[in-house]
């Protein structure tokens, strides 16, 4: 019997990067690859009391089935802190439950696109986001970016010459690849196009609350007038990724939407999980919890960055990321990352080659580090260790 497999498989093959990922998971290698969050910082002994405390209190209802838009209590906290935090004005009936933002991003591929329709996303972006969009065989068209974020006459150019865009997907706060940061002027530039056109743009902000320096700025659903704007929000980054908790943030017509497709993929997200959060902000503080995370990954950022301005060549250019998980190097054009990476593991370091973040292909000459997931000795050591890696490549 033959397999013949859908036609959406055909852009899916992650085999590359699943190559890449077994070898940096060697215990001797210093991977700066992954995009994990510190494990030392999960509240394990915090999070039994609790179980015990939600089976306790309603362990029935925990375990039963429940509605598809999620736990009411955890949808209202959602609400209430995201007015606080990123200066929107929503309420729990512009929220729905999902098992991560990745699925939201799914979700809304799912309810949006048809084959060839068009997706725009900064150039590079999320390779989670062009995995889950590409199942349903769009055009992923890049708009140019800069160090503020989107170039607002670039997409002005493309909305005005194409009439098939449905939406725009943009990683506005410590984007992941980059680390960048849209400025807020980019922010109401954009906000301006988006406007004039009426598209509808998913704004994903897994990493908004962890910022180092200053003050975070209005996020693009705070300046939504027209109900276009889809806001991805999760706990991944903020609490801990195993338990499978994230949100949809939009107008209630576009949430019972989200709701009829969740209802037909997994019912709804997992009840315990939705009950155990609550159940912690209620016994804990999950201020403190986020404060302990951004004291420790602020460390690790900067003892980074500084280990890359002594040892990195000059022409190797990176951004400095107010916050997030990530940094993003820049070589010149003619060295391919993926190259160097082959000589980096050699040295027992490892990266993320730039390539993949663009879902057209194309500018094999930059790389993606995460500092979140290790010891400040261990990466000035790993750090210490590609800079010589670096240099051999440049200078020769
Ligand atoms: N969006 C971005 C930009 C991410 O970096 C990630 C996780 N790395 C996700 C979405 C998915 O996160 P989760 O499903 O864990 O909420």
């Amino acid at each position: 019997m033959a397999v013949v497999f859908a036609r959406r498989m055909d852009n899916l093959d992650d085999s590359d990067t699943r190559e890449i990922l077994k070898l940096t998971e060697r215990p001797e290698v210093i991977s700066f690859a992954g995009g994990l969050p510190a494990p030392e910082l999960f509240p394990v002994e915090e999070l039994k009391k609790v179980s015990e405390a939600v089976l306790e209190e309603g362990g029935i209802q925990a375990l039963q089935y429940s509605t598809t838009q999620g736990y009411l209590p955890l949808r209202q906290k959602i609400a209430e802190r995201m007015n606080s935090k990123f200066y929107t004005k929503v309420n729990h009936e512009n929220i729905i439950i999902t098992s991560g933002s990745q699925q939201g991003l799914d979700f809304t591929a799912k309810l949006f696109l048809n084959e060839g329709d068009i997706v725009l996303c900064e150039s590079p972006t999320y390779l989670g986001a062009i995995s889950a969009f590409k199942a349903y065989r769009p055009d992923l068209i890049e708009v140019p970016t800069d160090a503020y974020g989107i170039i607002p006459e670039e997409l002005e150019k493309i909305l005005s010459s194409k009439n098939n865009v449905k939406f725009i997907y943009v990683i506005p706060d410590f984007q992941n690849p980059t680390g960048k940061t849209w400025s807020v002027e980019r922010r109401r530039k954009f906000m301006e196009i988006v406007n004039k056109y009426e598209i509808p743009v998913l704004e994903d902000n897994p990493y908004g609350e962890l910022r180092y320096d200053g003050q975070i700025p209005p996020s693009i659903k705070s300046m939504d007038e027209k109900g276009l704007v889809i806001f991805l929000g999760t706990f991944s980054k903020i609490f801990c990724p195993g338990l499978r908790i994230g949100w949809v943030a939009a107008q209630k017509e576009l949430i019972d939407k989200y709701a009829t497709v969740k209802s037909c993929s997994d019912v709804h997200t997992s009840n315990m999980g939705q009950r155990e959060i609550v159940k912690f902000m209620e016994m804990y503080d999950i201020e403190e919890n986020i404060e302990r995370i951004k004291f420790l990954y602020r460390a690790r950022r900067d003892s980074m960055i500084k280990t890359m301005e002594e040892e990195f060549p000059k022409e190797a250019k990176f951004t400095y990321p107010e916050g997030g998980l990530f940094t993003w190097v820049e070589l010149p054009q003619n060295i391919n990352a993926r190259d160097v990476l082959i000589k980096s593991l050699e040295n027992n370091v490892a990266f993320v080659p730039g390539g993949a973040f663009y879902p057209n292909g194309g500018n094999e000459n930059s790389f993606r580090l995460n500092f979140s997931n290790m010891s400040e000795d261990r990466i000035t050591k790993g750090i210490k260790r590609l800079g010589r890696v670096l240099k051999e490549y440049l200078c020769n």
